[in-house]
């Protein structure tokens, strides 16, 4: 039996291999801050042993919430995730699967490596009207990539959509490959008149190096950059200081960050409400906004979510409320489950990478619903 995570994406400390039954593990912490919670490895030489992986410091976890409830994914061919009963006790994460093949793949959610990114911006760069650029480099010097949709003009709305500014919240890689999908598929019309009246510049990986190392939160300086937005710097956070540099360029009419919630098992955005500037122009479109997406499709909802910040209260270190602030405009976080939406529950699969493709893809649809208010 063999344990090992030296792949994109790996993490996890062997403590024990000994026994099939007490396979004994560890999370490793980001390489430069104490978060830990991503965990993605293979173990080989089991097929048809009952194995039991515990990860005896997930009681240590960024969100002890995140494991309740929580089934771990796994694969055979690194194409199809499904869940495996998965337990916590307070302090360890135990794992219980019986593989039917020789070699299995454990991970927190489906990853989405590098290499998929470069697949994903290279491929939609073929596509007319999409132009593959560079906002800067990470702190590794990996580019951070920006595709932009649509011939830029003055007149036209500016989106920006943004994700993977925290490296192991993959389902975000996900959705937005389901998003450029639909955007680019010229036979769709909710994509054609989107492209007719705006400009999308979208940034599907920001944390390159975070998530090559499997980190969980922080990039390769240890840096949370959802919390960077503030006063980037060029040396320590230079994802968040290009980025918001191009923006300034641009101007923003609307922004949707991408993340995922370890705990909520739900999907749902993160209201701006305490920003210092919160107009009622901010509040219906806000409105208007997360009631129209929960009309298109049963995987958004308005119920469940974090409690609003009280006025004037919000951290304008984070993305979605500094760029509210900064432009005047509707910017969310918008957070999809690790664990399953249980308005919808799957009990196979969980919240998947297909269910955050079909959420992407459903996001035009509620772009173009208030694209003439913003
Ligand atoms: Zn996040």
């Amino acid at each position: 039996m063999k344990v090992s995570s030296n792949f994109d994406g790996g993490n996890i400390r062997i403590i024990s291999t000994k026994h099939v039954d007490n396979i004994e593990l560890q999370i490793r912490p980001d390489n430069r801050a104490d978060f830990l919670q991503w965990f993605y490895f293979r173990l080989q030489g089991v097929a048809g042993y009952p194995c039991r992986i515990r990860i005896t410091n997930a009681g240590n976890a960024f969100s002890k919430e995140g494991w309740e409830n929580y089934n771990a994914c796994a694969s055979y061919d690194r194409m199809t995730w499904f869940r495996v009963p998965t337990t916590f006790d307070g302090q360890v994460l135990t794992i219980d699967h019986t593989p039917e093949y020789n070699a299995v793949f454990y991970a927190y959610f489906a990853p989405y490596t590098y290499d998929q990114h470069l697949d994903l911006v290279h491929a939609a760069q073929r596509f007319p009207q999409c132009i593959l650029e560079s906002v800067g480099q990470t702190v590794e010097g990996k580019d951070i990539d920006l595709l932009i949709l649509g011939e830029p003009a003055e007149n036209k709305k500016k989106i920006w959509v943004l994700g993977r500014q925290h490296p192991g919240e993959s389902m975000a890689s996900w959705f937005i490959q389901g998003f450029l999908d639909r955007m680019l598929d010229e036979d769709d019309p909710v994509s054609r008149r989107i492209i007719e009246r705006a400009v999308i510049y979208v940034i599907p990986y920001l944390n390159i190096d975070g998530g090559i190392r499997g980190n969980m939160r922080t990039n390769a300086n240890g840096m949370d950059l959802n919390r960077e937005w503030e006063n980037p710097s060029k040396e320590k956070s230079p994802e968040v200081y290009y980025t918001l540099q191009y923006m300034l360029k641009t101007g923003v009419d609307l922004n949707l960050d991408i993340h995922g919630e370890e705990g909520i098992p739900y999907v749902f955005a993160s209201s701006i409400q305490g920003i210092p500037d919160f107009t009622k122009r901010l509040a219906s479109l806000q409105e208007h906004f997360t009631m129209n997406w929960e009309s298109i499709t049963p995987d958004f909802q308005t119920e469940y979510g974090y409690p609003g910040d009280r006025p004037g209260k919000a951290n304008l270190s984070i993305c979605s409320k500094n760029i509210a602030q900064r432009f005047n405009c509707l910017s969310l976080t918008i957070e999809m489950p690790f664990k399953d939406n249980d308005n919808l529950p799957d009990p196979q699969y969980g919240w998947s990478p297909e269910r955050s493709e079909h959420l992407g893809a459903s996001l035009a649809s509620a772009i173009l619903s208030i694209i003439d208010e913003i």
